[in-house]
């Protein structure tokens, strides 16, 4: 019996060390990814949900690795979140978001919204003041058209500071968001101390619609409690035309999914947004 205790020990431990490797592999080539433009950004519409129409695109980094393909970032950002890494790349995807979304100021096209999602990593200790500034001021795309998303995580563990620094980006013009709302902590009461414009409602809640009576009761009332506080909302993961219907109907104001479209590379995102022109 104690022999084979041990062998177990020792089976754990190796694992251990293989998830360590592995974590120390993938932050190596993460950060050679960085600096050989491997990372990309893919845009996935905003639709509004009355007229239809694409009001904007959340911008989500993908890194397409040579010998590894696309790898996904639910795999990569956590591990860039804690080995820092994060403050490299979220400047990166800042600024080359604010770049892209000039190039498609001065080709004429519509002027849309565009999002980047800010890590609680990125949104805590990293000049997150300073990045978005730079990024505005190095790209000249416009504060008005930038919004960025947060997590209830990022805002809830330094609340002072967070309403602070929400301040002052939303006096710059910026747009504030806040993502996944539903699956953290979740108190409208906090809510109402951040000065923010968009809520959105998790994927969570809107997969399940309408054989969830429960989730449907949720997403009614997140709208209903957003609209009190002044918040614009808007639904992820919208897959089917019943989904809208009822979030239609419960007046949710926009929404995004693979109803529509999955995130999509720029070109992709500029032929969607030339055909909108034409009609
Ligand atoms: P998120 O911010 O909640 O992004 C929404 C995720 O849902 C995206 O996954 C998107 O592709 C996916 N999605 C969109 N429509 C649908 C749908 O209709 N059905 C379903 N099932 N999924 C849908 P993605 O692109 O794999 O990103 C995963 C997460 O990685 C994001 O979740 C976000 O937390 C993080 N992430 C992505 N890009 C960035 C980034 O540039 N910076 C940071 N800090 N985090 C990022
Ligand atoms: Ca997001
Ligand atoms: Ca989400
Ligand atoms: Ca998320």
């Amino acid at each position: 019996a104690k022999a084979h205790g041990r062998s177990c020990f020792r089976y754990f431990s190796d694992e251990l060390t293989r998830a360590a490797e592995q974590r120390l592999d993938l932050e190596v080539r993460l950060q050679r990814a960085l600096r050989q433009n491997e990372l990309r950004i893919y845009f996935q519409p905003q639709i509004d949900i009355s007229t239809n129409r694409i009001i904007g695109a959340e911008a989500l980094v993908r890194w397409q690795d040579p010998v590894h393909g696309l790898i996904s970032p639910a795999r990569f950002i956590p591990v860039a979140e804690e080995t820092g890494l994060i403050k490299q790349l979220g400047e990166w995807v800042l600024l080359e978001t604010c770049r892209q979304g000039k190039e498609w100021q001065q080709k004429g096209l519509p002027a849309i919204n565009l999002a980047v999602n800010i890590s609680p990593a990125q949104f805590r200790n990293s000049h997150i003041l300073e990045s978005v500034f730079n990024a505005l001021e190095q790209t000249g795309y416009p504060a008005s058209l930038l919004e960025l998303e947060l997590t209830e995580s990022a805002l809830m563990t330094h609340e002072n500071e967070a309403v602070e620094t929400l301040n002052a980006l939303r006096k710059y013009g910026i747009r504030l968001a806040i993502d996944d709302f539903g699956t953290g902590y979740s108190s409208l009461a906090y809510l109402k101390r951040f000065p923010l414009d968009v809520l959105k409602i998790d994927k969570s809640f809107v997969e399940d619609i309408p054989h969830q009576k429960d989730d449907m009761e949720i997403a009614a009332a997140i709208v209903a409690m957003a609209h009190t506080l002044r918040l614009k909302v808007l639904a992820e993961g919208v897959e089917t035309e019943e989904q809208l219907a009822f979030l239609k109907e419960q007046g949710c104001d926009c929404y995004q999914g693979y109803l529509v479209s999955p995130p999509v590379p720029a070109d992709q995102f500029e032929q969607l947004l030339r055909a909108q022109m034409e009609d």
